[in-house]
C-alpha cells in the first residue's frame, strides 16, 4: 500500500536490556509497556495513560533505542518516521503522509509511532522561518490533528524525540498531547560502564579489558560514541589480524572517536 511505502513498520527485539544505564527513563516509560500489552485493562479501571511522550536529551543517548525497547517490551508493531524525511518536500506531502502513518499504525495498534527529530517540524510556528515554512506547518498541524482524533482506548502511544523542546510550538505539549516528558541525559560514569558492557558482549576481548578504565576515561561520550569505541576497535584487531578485541584497542579507538567529535563540534561553530 502507499502507507508501507512511506513508513518502517518494524516488529523490534530489543528490550530495556538494551538501553543500558538509563534506569530512570526507563522505569518512566514502565507504565507505557503495560499500557500497550492491556489497553483495555487501563480503560476499565480509568488509569489515564499519556497519548504522547516526548523524548529529551542530547543525540546518540538512546532516545530511538528506548522507543523501540518500548514496542519490544510489550511486542507491539513500531511505526516511525524521522521530521528531518519533511524538509524539501512539496506542500501538502508531509500532511498527507503524517495522515498515511497514523492510519496505518490504527489498523495496527496497540503500536507505538516514533516521531525522530519533531523539532524540524515542530518548532514554533509564526517564528518568521520564511521560505518552506508553509509546509512545516501543515506538517505539524496535520500530527496535532491525527494527535487529537484518536481514543485513549485505541492503545496507540505516540513517542516522539528531540534534543531542542525549547524550541517546540507549545501546541505540541499541551494536555493530550505530548504531555509527558522523559529526559535520556549524557550517561554518567555507571551509565556508561552498563553501555560499555552491553556492546563489549557483542564482541571478543581479552580477559583484562577494564571497562571501568574506560568508562572513567570517557566523560562526556554519549552512548552512540560508546557503541562506536567497541565498534572501531574490533575492526582494529581484525585488520590486525587478532581474534580478540584489546585494552589498547579500545583506547586507540577511544582517542580516536574523541578526535572524531572534535571535528565535528568544530565544523558546527
Ligand atoms: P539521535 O538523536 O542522534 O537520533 P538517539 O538519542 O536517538 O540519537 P540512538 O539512535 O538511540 O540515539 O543511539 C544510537 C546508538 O548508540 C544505538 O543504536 C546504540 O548502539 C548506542 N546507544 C546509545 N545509547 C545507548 C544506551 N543507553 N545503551 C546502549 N547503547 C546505546
Amino acid at each position: 500500500s502507499r502507507a508501507q511505502m512511506y513508513t518502517k513498520e518494524n516488529r523490534t527485539n530489543i528490550t530495556f536490556d538494551d538501553v543500558a544505564g538509563a534506569e530512570e527513563a526507563k522505569s518512566e516509560v514502565r507504565e507505557i509497556v503495560e499500557f500497550l500489552k492491556n489497553p483495555g485493562r487501563f480503560q476499565r479501571i480509568g488509569g489515564r495513560i499519556p497519548r504522547g511522550v516526548l523524548l529529551n536529551g542530547p543525540p546518540g543517548c538512546g532516545k530511538t533505542l528506548l522507543a523501540k525497547a518500548i514496542a519490544g517490551e510489550a511486542e507491539v508493531p513500531f511505526f516511525s518516521i524521522s521530521g528531518s524525511d519533511f524538509v524539501e518536500m512539496f506542500v501538502g506531502v508531509g500532511a498527507s503522509r503524517v495522515r498515511d502513518l497514523f492510519k496505518q499504525a490504527r489498523e495496527n495498534s496497540p503500536c507505538i509511532i516514533f516521531l525522530d527529530e519533531i523539532d524540524a517540524v515542530g518548532r514554533r510556528r509564526g517564528s518568521g522561518m520564511g521560505g518552506g515554512h508553509d509546509e512545516r506547518e501543515q506538517t505539524l498541524n496535520a500530527i496535532l490533528v491525527e494527535m487529537d482524533g484518536f481514543a485513549t482506548d485505541e492503545g496507540l502511544i505516540i513517542v516522539a524525540a528531540t534534543n531542542r523542546p525549547d524550541v517546540l510550538d507549545p501546541a505540541l505539549l499541551r494536555p493530550g498531547r505530548f504531555d509527558r516528558e522523559v529526559t535520556i541525559d549524557l550517561p554518567d560514569y555507571e551509565g556508561r560502564f552498563a553501555i560499555l558492557e552491553v556492546h563489549l558482549k557483542k564482541v571478543q576481548h581479552e580477559q583484562d579489558v577494564s571497562v571501568g578504565v574506560l568508562a572513567r576515561s570517557t566523560p562526556g561520550y554519549s552512548g552512540a560514541d560508546l557503541a562506536a569505541i567497541v565498534n572501531e576497535a574490533a575492526i582494529m584487531a581484525v585488520l590486525d589480524k587478532r581474534e580478540q578485541v584489546s585494552l589498547e584497542d579500545l583506547e586507540e579507538a577511544r582517542d580516536k572517536v574523541r578526535y572524531g567529535r572534535q571535528k565535528i563540534s568544530r565544523t558546527m561553530e
